[in-house]
């Protein structure tokens, strides 16, 4: 992992301020960025012009920087604001677009992080606003044809799959096979043609000390994606999902949808293939028969999806068609957890649904006015949350004073930032409850309640989510069938 940083002074600051006193401003806000992802920026990729100019040009650093960025050599690029990287003519913005995105380097600022190779990242509207719509829509449409022109030679732009790295061929991003993982593929290849299911092959590989990339192992659903993905024959797919924006009725959450297969892009890539093509229309062959209901139907089939969480690790939980007695819902991790048939939790949901909206009504007008710590306990946790920020960008002096190695930073940092995370939640969980409008909560409920047995799957989950939040799934060993525990989050509407 290599950072770089890049410092200028601009419009944006004090005009009377001298420029060392303004870097040395941001080089402070930087280092508990720097804390704060716990990272760290060698010396050498430390960028900073010293006269302030707009023209990309008249910026001889961010030149310089560029160049770096458009090889690939940073993972991220450290700096105040977007704004300081993008000023200058739009010809100038385009091509330092192009070269983040293209690169897929991040954009680390103390406010947020910009990933501009997501194509799902909200990112792209904030550099809306930014750019100015129209400027936007050109540079857009730029980047479009870019990445076409890319795609149509066979370079590879998105994030390496697993099995694989980036690398260049002449120009164009592409892929090369990691030594260590394009033998674990191969071996996911084989074992399935041997008669292996997923969960089964999952378990094998993950025993051999195989680590996908962002989860902690591999599961069944991340084996049959590679699987199906013709991307280790030497080939590139495009429009194999739809992801859908977060929208009120998907509870401000993503969704993202496989395509049915015939409506992917397949073209032939620049880099080389992992798996014979054989093997993969053999493994196509078995998946075809073993699925009778195609997996990739484009549309939503189980009721509860991405409402559900495993109350033992905090998961979600998945329907699994292929059972005699109907559909069950399990935990992504194997064993994790005791499932159940997917009709049971069901139908339970929907009573919990309704006796939660019952408790809430009848609780509205009963509010002791008494009872307002909760001032109090949000005080102490805003609190609690300071200090930890505060051991938090300590630790980076502790580091550079050679106090820590990095080991123990990284693991102090990690610590550090859990405990945050956890009291940010507890913090947003203790909102006074007498500002929620209970009336339209309730309305809502009644009406997803009249109408859901009327709908199908996908409609049923739409309403469920414009309702829940989440729902915590709890079953002990050796319970009977029905005998599982649920925890309602409602959506809080408030006054
Ligand atoms: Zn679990």
């Amino acid at each position: 992992m290599r950072y770089a940083e890049y410092l200028r002074k601009s419009r944006a600051d004090d005009p009377s301020e001298p420029i060392e006193v303004t870097l040395a401003r941001h080089r402070e806000a930087l280092r508990q960025c720097m804390a704060k992802h716990a990272l760290v920026v060698a010396p050498e990729d430390v960028f900073e012009e010293v006269a302030s100019g707009d023209s990309l040009y008249a910026r001889p650093q961010m030149l310089k920087l560029l160049e770096a960025v458009e090889q690939g050599v940073y993972d991220g690029v450290l700096c105040m604001d977007i704004q300081r990287l993008g000023r200058g003519s739009m010809s100038d913005q385009g091509a330092i677009l192009d070269a983040f995105k293209l690169s897929g380097t991040k954009i680390i600022t103390p406010n947020k992080v910009y990933d501009l190779s997501d194509e799902n990242d909200e990112t792209y509207t904030e550099f809306e606003t930014f750019l100015g719509r129209q400027e936007y829509k050109m540079i857009k449409r730029r980047l479009r044809r870019g990445i076409k022109a890319t795609v149509e030679s066979g370079g590879y732009i998105a994030n390496a799959p697993y099995g694989y790295e980036k690398t260049r061929i002449g120009k164009t991003p592409s892929l090369k096979p990691n030594p260590e993982e394009a033998p674990f593929v191969r071996m996911i290849f084989d074992l399935y043609l041997s008669g292996m299911g997923c969960q089964r092959i999952a378990d094998r590989i993950n025993s051999l000390g195989a680590k996908p990339r962002r989860d902690v192992q591999f599961s069944r659903t991340t084996i049959r994606n590679i699987l199906q993905n013709p991307v280790y024959t030497g080939h590139i797919v495009w429009d194999r999902k739809t992801h859908i924006r977060p929208s009120r009725q998907s509870g401000g959450k993503h969704i993202t949808i496989y395509n049915p297969q015939e409506s992917w892009t397949i073209v032939d890539g620049l880099h080389q293939g992992i798996v014979p093509q054989e093997t993969f229309e053999q493994v196509q062959g078995i998946f075809a028969k073993r699925h009778r209901s195609p997996s990739f139907t484009g549309v939503i089939e189980n009721p509860l999806a991405g409402l559900i969480v495993c109350g033992n690790c905090g998961h979600n939980m998945q329907r699994q068609a292929d059972k005699r007695g109907g559909p069950m819902l399990l935990c992504q991790k194997r064993g994790c957890i005791v499932s159940s048939k997917l009709h049971l939790v069901e139908e339970a949901l929907i009573s919990r649904l309704r006796e939660e909206m019952n408790e809430l009504v009848q609780n509205a007008g009963s509010e002791s006015p008494g009872e307002d710590n909760t001032a109090q306990t949000l005080k102490a946790i805003e609190r609690q949350i300071a200090t930890a920020k505060a051991q938090d960008s300590r630790l980076y002096d502790l580091v550079e004073q050679g106090v820590y190695d990095t080991d123990t930073f990284l693991q102090r940092h990690a610590a550090l930032s859990q405990r945050i995370a956890d009291l940010e939640k507890a913090r947003t969980d203790i909102r006074p409850r007498e500002q929620l409008n209970v009336p339209k909560m309730a309305e809502r409920i009644q009406e997803v309640l009249d109408s859901y047995f009327d709908m199908d799957s996908q409609q049923r989950n739409e309403l469920l989510k414009s309702v829940l939040e989440k729902v915590i799934y709890k079953k002990e060993p050796g319970a009977k069938p029905a005998e599982f525990h649920l925890t309602l989050f409602l959506l809080p509407i408030y006054l």
